[in-house]
């Protein structure tokens, strides 16, 4: 290794990304540094540096202790992130901000997504929702994550009280789709444009928030397609990191819901069950590394919401991997994460059972 090797990783955010990102760096020899809040719970493997992530000359101060910097939320304000020696780039970061600029990016990449209008009015919904159709969903463009800042519109009559509940905000209209089946894929790219994908995940949303990921969804053909699609985002943002895009199956087509610029939720299997996790390949590609394999066995991933069982209780499965961020019990919020081999179906029907009517 060369002596300009970067060694010193600063997270942007000290949630649980940047928790298993610390994770990932101890056997690649890196260090993770984790701009936060006192009490995140990547504090619990890797220092946090109390930082005020809308202060841009404080995340400034920040980056320039570490070799470079990385984020594990896209909801930071793109005039902070200017200037930072920063993976994957501004540019990335700010377009997957915003659904509006994301769902017209990925249109300008031939990549299909659902009808969608922008909407700064009253006015301007009703439009949408007369040349789109209902049933349709209002979205905000900006800090919309697990279905918040969303609300579903059936009739026309419901376009003011949904123009209400969303407080005005700059919007999306977008038509609702009957899908099949959702799925992601990620993909790690490295500086010297080398890509790694992984399999098709599928993906089982609740409220909003994930539930499940099952790895792989098998279909060659929207491999290759989905595969197609990211290399495409990957090299026309020159984006170094691991992308995340999620999408829509319906009829045996593809179409892209967002992207997210960072490890992602629906990855978290990979740390079991692929040959190289997506922490490490996204640590890897902004560190200057070579890329892993992504060989991977059959995996399923269920969130936990709200509160972990005991660990007494998901001890006594000897093949289930039990993530516990360190996070207090809240309705709603991922609290940590069971990875199970895939064969293991009765436990994981069981368990999935139970976390259901844990949340
Ligand atoms: P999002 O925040 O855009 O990922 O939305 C959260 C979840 O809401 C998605 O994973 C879907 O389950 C559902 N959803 C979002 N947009 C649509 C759509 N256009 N049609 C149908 N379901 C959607």
């Amino acid at each position: 290794m060369s002596e300009t090797v970067t060694k010193r990783i600063g997270v942007l955010g000290a949630g649980q990304l940047a928790l298993m990102l610390a994770e990932a760096a101890r056997p690649l020899g890196l260090e993770v540094v984790c701009a936060g809040q006192p009490g995140d719970c990547a504090g619990q493997v890797a220092p946090v540096v109390e930082v005020d992530l809308a202060d841009a000359q404080a995340v400034a101060a920040f980056a320039a202790t570490v070799d470079v910097v990385t984020i594990e939320s896209e909801n930071i304000d793109a005039a902070v992130l200017q200037g930072l020696n920063l993976y994957p780039n501004a540019r990335a970061v700010g377009i997957a901000q915003d659904r509006l600029l994301e769902k017209t990016f990925f249109r300008e990449c031939g990549i299909e997504v659902a009808p969608f209008a922008a909407v700064g009015s009253l006015a301007e919904l009703e439009q949408a929702v007369a040349s789109i159709g209902l049933p349709a969903i209002l979205k905000t463009r900006r800090m919309g994550y697990d279905g918040k800042g969303q609300v579903r519109i059936y009739r026309p009559e419901e376009a003011a009280a949904a123009w209400q509940e969303i407080g005005g905000a700059p919007c999306i209209l977008e038509g609702m789709v009957a899908f099949d089946a959702e799925v992601s894929l990620l993909a790690a790219r490295a500086a010297d444009g080398e890509i790694v994908f992984y399999p098709l995940v599928r993906n089982h949303h609740r409220e909003g928030i994930l539930r499940t990921s099952i790895a792989p969804f098998v279909h060659e053909d929207l491999q290759a397609l989905a595969e197609g699609y990211l290399r495409l985002v990957l090299e026309r943002l020159e984006y170094v990191g691991v992308l995340a895009v999620e999408f829509f199956v319906q009829n045996d087509t593809l179409l892209a819901n967002e992207m997210a610029p960072r490890v992602h939720n629906s990855g978290h299997w990979t740390i079991e069950g692929s040959a190289t996790s997506q922490f490490a390949n996204h640590l890897r590609a902004i560190a200057g590394l070579p890329l892993g394999p992504t060989a991977s066995k059959p995996t399923v991933m269920l969130n936990c919401i709200g509160t972990m069982p005991p660990a007494s209780e998901t001890a006594a499965f000897p093949r289930l991997f039990r993530h516990d961020y360190g996070k207090a019990a809240r309705p709603g919020r991922k609290v940590g994460h069971l990875t199970f081999p895939g064969e293991e179906t009765a436990a994981i029907e069981a368990w999935q059972r139970r976390l259901q009517d844990e949340r």
